[in-house]
């Protein structure tokens, strides 16, 4: 292959029509075949080497140019001014240069002032009002003509087809997304038809787009954000700053992010990228980095342009969530109610921020949609603090020996029948807490922060102490004999060596142990054995919520638990529910309510909570606040406290809600304050709120109190 050539006028060669290839996949198809960071570092590579060897440098090199020419399907419009592309930095050090560079040609002693706003990840489009109505809509095309998508853009509610107050020429430029539920959505239809699945919000939206029929359009609810303005050319600009021309553009009701900044020098550039860094995953739509741009309009004429770019303006891109890599091996992780999920063993590759090692490939149907097989070169995802994924292979890298992947009939770690029923996708061990793995991972749920929050009981302890393999093991035959062999010789025959003795078969087994039991664990000193005992005994009193999401009941996870907690109060009015009592709570549904039902009828799961009772663990019943007489003051005139993340509602959602309603929000607790709504990591507020009685409420319950104030319902339980 001419890819490893030596040769540079060769592998220039092969680099354009790589590129040329990605682009039209990219471009005109909607189906990009390699993710972007792999696309960039080609893209970047031919750039090197051009600037090297500038003989090799050619007008239609993918680096001379932007996007790719307008289909012939769509009329053509030419744009009255260019649509260009953006010079990308993916180092702080680039962004360094880049404020030096337009500092130095400025000539400015001082920090220059920038607006900086997100890098949206959909398709730039060109919008021209003609006496305050829109007339065309363009896609960017090659940045000198674009597509003519005006009945489509049309259909776009974000766009107005009016404008008050606007000159007799104007365009406006701005970016077409998808916002991710949306996506979601389409690719469930997609799916349920058969149809070509779209890779990403991006594609899907310049898919959804350039459609010939725009009621095809109209059905996919796509976004716009306005990001940019020409006008006429005897007419003035109406602002000569960046920033007042968004403001600008938001009074003739164009949406303008509100993610959008004014900062100083490139400290403040760097800052807003960490910020908005933080914040990506929580945005409903995909960016893929920030752009800053010099804020001047006059200093943006004064710097003017490269080839393919502005000189006053730079995209700072985030590490890629997409990355490709090799396929080394598919393991079997048996999970805590015993669902076995392949793992994908990978190449190690930096992919999010982080080098990744293994990634979910959820089930075995989801192996066979996608064509997975060990040797693939796949695509891996990791977006924010989501397990990493295998997305997808890439068809045209697949080797000759590729080997597909079927489902052990055997549970890997204990040997016991794996069954699937009909309809289900999860194939299952039946081995329940004969599995060694299932034991594991039901006693790290059990431990876990947000069920009995035992801090010390880590992953290679609890191997230990359940005595067996780890829950992964490889999925080919050997090394399930072997593994089965080893787990099978531990739980029937006992211990191969001192050290693996099963000192734990379920939570209950927690509760007797000692620190001098624990000491002879490796990696066990007496401090960490002492304190971990410790840790076991500050755990006898979880709240009663807290206690059922730590039984590891399947289908029952942290809010289902709290509301089976607040509607039954007391451990034993929950166990002897009947289905139909269940199916009273909020939220649960017939499948849920079985998993209950089923759950409190095995015998063996009974004796596990009368030896956790009879080892003194006492869930904390669920106390009523007492009823507020006068609905009216539910919220009206108290006091509330937030801390920690609440799961649907920002702090400044809560807090507009609750002064919506008459309440007021404190910053802390003390002995005024009505109520706590504590969220995931509430920290020393919570503690306060328990040593001053205050009662403690959940996101639910303040909906709830909120839900009485208008007179909606009865006053809500606290959490604890
Ligand atoms: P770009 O996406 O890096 O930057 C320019 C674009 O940014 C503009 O056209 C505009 O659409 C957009 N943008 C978003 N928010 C903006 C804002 N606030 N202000 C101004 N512009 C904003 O460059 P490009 O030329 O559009 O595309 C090149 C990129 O496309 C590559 O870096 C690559 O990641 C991707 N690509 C991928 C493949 C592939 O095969 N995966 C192929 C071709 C291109």
């Amino acid at each position: 292959m001419i890819a490893g050539s030596e040769d540079p006028a060769s592998r220039a060669a092969w680099l354009r029509q790589e590129l040329h290839r990605h682009s039209h996949a990219y471009y005109v198809l909607d189906a990009p075949s390699v993710p972007d960071a792999e696309y960039d570092r080609l893209f970047r590579e031919l750039e090197a080497l051009e600037r090297e060897h500038p003989g090799l440098a050619m007008a239609d090199s993918p680096t001379q140019r932007v996007g790719a020419a307008p289909a012939s399907a769509f009329a053509t419009v030419a744009h009255r001014v260019p649509m260009l592309s953006l010079n990308n930095a993916f180092s702080d050090e680039e962004v360094v240069a880049f404020d030096r560079r337009a500092r130095e040609a400025l000539g400015s002693d001082g920090p220059i002032g920038y607006a900086v706003e997100p890098k949206f990840d959909g398709l730039a489009v060109s919008l021209t009002y003609v006496d305050g109505r829109l007339v065309t809509g363009a896609t960017r095309g090659d940045g000198e003509a674009g597509e003519d998508v005006t009945a489509n853009l049309r259909t776009l509610q974000a766009i107005p087809l009016r404008l008050e107050g606007a000159p007799p020429l104007l365009e406006v430029r701005g970016e077409v997304l998808m916002r991710r539920r949306e996506f979601i959505r389409i690719n469930d239809a997609q799916r349920a038809r058969g149809e070509r699945e779209f890779v990403n919000p991006r594609n899907a939206a310049a898919g959804s787009l350039r459609q010939l029929d725009p009621a095809v359009t109209a059905s996919r609810r796509l976004w716009f954000f306005a990001y940019g303005v020409i006008v006429g050319d005897d007419v003035r600009l109406p602002a000569d700053r960046h920033s007042a021309l968004m403001d600008w553009l938001a009074s003739l009701r164009f949406p303008v992010t509100p993610d959008r900044a004014m900062v100083a020098g490139v400290d403040g550039l760097l800052a807003f990228f960490r910020d908005i860094g933080a914040r990506r995953a929580a945005l409903p739509y995909d960016i893929d980095g920030v752009v800053y741009k010099v804020d001047s309009i006059a200093d943006q004429q004064r710097l003017g342009f490269v080839s393919r770019a502005p000189r006053f303006a730079l995209a700072h891109k985030f590490p890629a969530e997409e990355a490709l890599t090799e396929l080394l091996g598919i393991d079997i992780q048996v999970g805590r109610t015993g669902a076995l999920t392949p793992v994908a063993r990978l190449r190690p590759v930096f992919v999010g921020g982080v080098t990744v090692t293994n990634a979910t490939l959820h089930n075995e149907d989801e192996v066979r949609r996608k064509d997975v097989r060990v040797g693939d070169v796949v695509v891996v995802r990791r977006a924010g603090d989501v397990i990493p994924e295998v997305v997808r292979i890439v068809p045209e890298r697949r080797q000759p020996d590729a080997t597909g992947f079927t489902m052990p009939a055997l549970c890997p770690v204990c040997g016991s029948a794996v069954v699937k029923p009909d309809g289900e996708a999860i194939s299952r061990c039946t081995g329940g807490l004969f599995c060694a793995a299932q034991r594991k991972q039901a006693l790290l749920h059990f431990a876990s922060r947000r069920a009995m929050d035992i801090e010390g009981l880590w992953e290679k302890l609890v191997d230990q102490l359940v005595g067996g393999p780890g829950a992964t093991v490889a999925a080919n035959a050997s090394a399930t004999v072997d593994a089965v062999a080893s787990a099978v010789a531990e739980d029937a025959a006992g211990p191969a060596t001192a050290q693996v003795a099963p000192l734990v078969c379920t939570p209950a087994d927690l509760y007797h142990l000692s620190a001098a039991q624990l000491c002879g664990l490796e990696r066990m000193a007496e401090k960490s054995a002492s304190n971990l005992v410790a840790a076991i005994d500050a755990s006898r009193r979880p709240s009663f919520a807290r206690f059922v999401f730590a039984l590891g009941i399947r289908n029952v996870g942290e809010t289902t638990a709290r509301d089976l907690a607040r509607h039954f109060g007391t451990l034993d009015a929950l166990m002897r529910a009947t289905q139909p009592e269940l199916l009273q709570v909020a939220d649960v549904g017939p499948v849920v309510a079985q998993s209950i039902a089923t759950f409190f009828e095995q015998p063996h799961n009974r004796e596990v909570i009368d030896a956790l009772l009879q080892a003194g663990v006492q869930p904390q019943p669920v106390a009523w606040v007492p009823p507020v007489a006068d609905a009216a003051s539910a919220v009206a005139g108290r006091t509330f406290v937030l801390t920690g993340t609440l799961p649907g509602l920002s702090r400044d959602e809560a807090r507009v809600l609750i002064e919506a309603a008459g309440g007021k929000v404190a910053g802390s607790v003390s002995k005024k304050t009505d109520y706590v709504v504590a969220g995931d990591e509430a920290g020393s507020k919570l503690e306060k709120a328990r040593t001053l009685g205050v009662a403690v409420i959940d996101e639910a319950g303040l909906q709830a109190l909120l839900l009485q104030a208008a007179g909606a319902i009865e006053a809500p339980r606290p959490i604890e």
